[in-house]
């Protein structure tokens, strides 16, 4: 692939590399060398294989993962195994996928499992970005930092713990690499080749003309294609940041010792995880914020209880910060930061960017077969995921603003039905919720309050506090609440935002409603078990009740039960 060989190798990793930083131009006396060592040393985190050959020079790519261990040779093995040899194309497919992420997977399966003839091209790592650096590694570590935490404030509950929590961050790495390892069989070129039928190319895939797509050398006709090509960390517009080197998600997950300092720059979702769980693994942390607040997208009370959960954590923040430079000092890494109108130095051991992403457009070809598409946007499609070449949809993170695992999979069934089977569905249907996974959590659903009197509806919001809530004060979690938005006058809900440790789980009740045009009575009507966090959610729907009973509607109450004691 061709993302760049990354910027930033954690020093702890950096020894276990033959070569040294970046993207390398080597001569073949050094090629040969670097076939010898695989050969010999069984390389597995270099994806020498993956050399280009460029006249009499090879470029050498990055390495697929690392640490080389057995859990990550299993995750290989899996989603890229050395040995796999490309089949013979079939005269057409009925479904070219490139890109065997989220979306490429469910659209790549789903459309085999309904009897299509399905080619998936993955130039990586199968599984994409959620499997290998994104949702599984991220939440692997968020739990161990959770554990932490809890050890640290278990006094609270009358458990003694002295206060401190000790973490093994190389043993928390492993426990990451382990689970994934376990689940990547899911993704495995096994299980879609072998189980689900699916002709599986690792290559890189690029179209060659409106119905064809090159992949190692095979030409892969098609009747339909899907892009789901994803995105990748955007860079950073910093002076230096590429000398400096810095981490990202693609490699973060690789590091094997817990950086003493980190300057996460960005405090949206990837950012305000990452800082709050690697500052619960024993770092110092300090995030650099462009605006005033973190999770700008979220309620600014909603952002209110992560900014302060990060503090109490121990994280540095620092808000409508410029950084003006980076650069190295040695081993250190220092950002010059401009705040109020001073500029000041901020030195880190490792600096950790998550500034948005940017879609994987490049060396597509998509000027070739007709497709539009923007360096910033991605690939351009219509409410039916169609491209501007009919024959080719786009699903994921390459052409959707939502970026979630769980977005590419309601895509690609999307893709599924309209390319396939002419149907007409409408990513406009969907009902699209998401969290962040910080502690407390912030999920949403639907749409925002400002949004919805944007649109000229008329909205009532309801909240309710988790000091509210029994359990939550039973658990000692009650920093949170959880808020709807109903269209004013009815019961129909609109969008809802809840923050709480578990809110990911709780707005699935309010994502149901939603999705099955149920209001907030049907949720009022529905028992829930006591005590559970979930109740605010009912509560949610006694306090929308309790509205409905007007001075009216309380004056003609009074009068019956008057008339009912006569
Ligand atoms: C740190 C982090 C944490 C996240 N946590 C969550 C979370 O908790 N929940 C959630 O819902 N989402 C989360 N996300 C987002 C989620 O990972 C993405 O939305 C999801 O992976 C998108 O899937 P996709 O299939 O569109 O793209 P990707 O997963 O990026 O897959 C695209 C694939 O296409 C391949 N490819 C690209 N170009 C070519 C080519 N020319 N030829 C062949 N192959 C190609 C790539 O190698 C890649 O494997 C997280 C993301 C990050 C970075």
């Amino acid at each position: 692939m061709n993302r760049p060989f990354h910027r930033a190798f954690p020093s702890q990793v950096h020894t276990r590399f033959i070569f040294s930083k970046s993207t390398f131009l080597l001569k073949d006396s050094t090629w040969n060398l670097c076939v010898l060592l695989r050969e010999r040393r069984k390389i597995l985190a270099y994806n020498v294989g993956k050399l280009h050959q460029r006249g009499k020079l090879m470029k050498v790519q990055q390495p697929l993962v690392l640490p080389k261990d057995e859990y990550n040779e299993k995750l290989v093995r899996n989603v890229h195994p050395a040995e796999w040899k490309n089949p013979d194309p079939a005269p057409k497919y009925n479904l070219v996928v490139i890109g065997a992420g989220t979306a490429g997977l469910v659209t790549a399966a789903g459309a085999a499992g309904l009897g299509a003839k399905v080619a998936l091209v993955e130039r990586h790592l199968m599984g994409g970005d959620c499997l290998n650096v994104g949702c599984v590694p991220s939440k692997g570590i968020i739990r161990t930092a959770r554990a932490a935490y809890d050890v640290k404030t278990a006094g609270e509950f009358g458990v003694s713990s002295g206060g401190a929590a000790v973490v093994d961050f190389g043993k928390a790495m492993e426990r990451m690499r382990r689970i994934r390892a376990g689940i990547s069989f899911h993704d495995s070129v096994e299980r879609f080749s072998k189980e689900l039928g699916v002709d599986v190319f690792i290559g890189h895939g690029k179209f060659t003309g409106p119905d064809s797509i090159a992949v190692d050398g095979k030409l892969l006709r098609f009747a339909k294609a899907a892009i789901c090509t994803g995105a990748r960390a955007a860079a950073p517009p910093i002076p230096g940041i590429e000398e400096t080197g810095y981490l990202t998600n693609e490699n973060v997950f690789w590091l094997t010792e817990l950086p003493k300092r980190l300057a996460v720059i960005g405090g949206g979702p990837i950012g305000c995880e990452l800082a709050q769980a690697f500052a619960r693994m024993g770092s110092q942390v300090t995030i650099l914020q462009r605006g005033g607040h973190v999770l700008p997208r979220e309620d600014a009370d909603a952002a209110e209880f992560v900014h302060k959960a990060l503090i109490r954590d121990g994280v540095a923040l620092r808000l409508d910060a410029k950084i003006l430079s980076a650069r190295a000092k040695g081993n250190e890494k220092i950002l010059t930061v401009e705040e109020n109108g001073k500029s000041v130095e901020l030195a880190a051991d490792q600096i950790l960017v998550g500034v948005g992403r940017t879609p994987n457009v490049e060396g597509l070809g998509l000027e070739s077969s007709g497709i539009d598409y923007d360096k910033r946007q991605g690939v351009k499609v219509d409410e039916k995921l169609r491209t501007s070449n009919p024959r080719v949809y786009a699903a994921g993170d390459i052409s959707f603003p939502f970026k979630f695992t769980h977005t590419a999979d309601a895509l690609a069934r999307i893709v599924i039905a309209n390319a396939l089977f002419k149907a007409r569905q409408k990513t406009s249907a969907l009902v699209i919720p998401w969290c962040t996974y910080t502690d407390p959590e912030v999920a949403h659903v639907g749409m925002y309050e400002k949004e919805a009197r944007d649109k000229g509806i008329d909205v009532l919001t309801l909240t309710v506090p988790l000091s509210n809530v029994d359990r939550a004060l039973l658990d000692g979690e009650t920093d949170g609440f959880a808020r709807v938005h109903l269209k004013k006058g009815s019961d129909t809900i609109l969008g809802a935002t809840i923050v709480a440790r578990h809110a990911g789980e709780m707005i699935n009740e309010l994502s149901l409603a939603m999705t099955a045009g149920l209001g907030l009575s049907a949720i009022g009507k529905t028992i829930h078990p006591y005590p559970t966090q979930a109740e605010a959610v009912k509560k949610l729907a006694d306090a929308y009740n309790r509205t409905r009973l007007t001075p009216f509607v309380k004056k003609l109450f009074a009068k019956w039960l008057k008339w009912q004691r006569l």
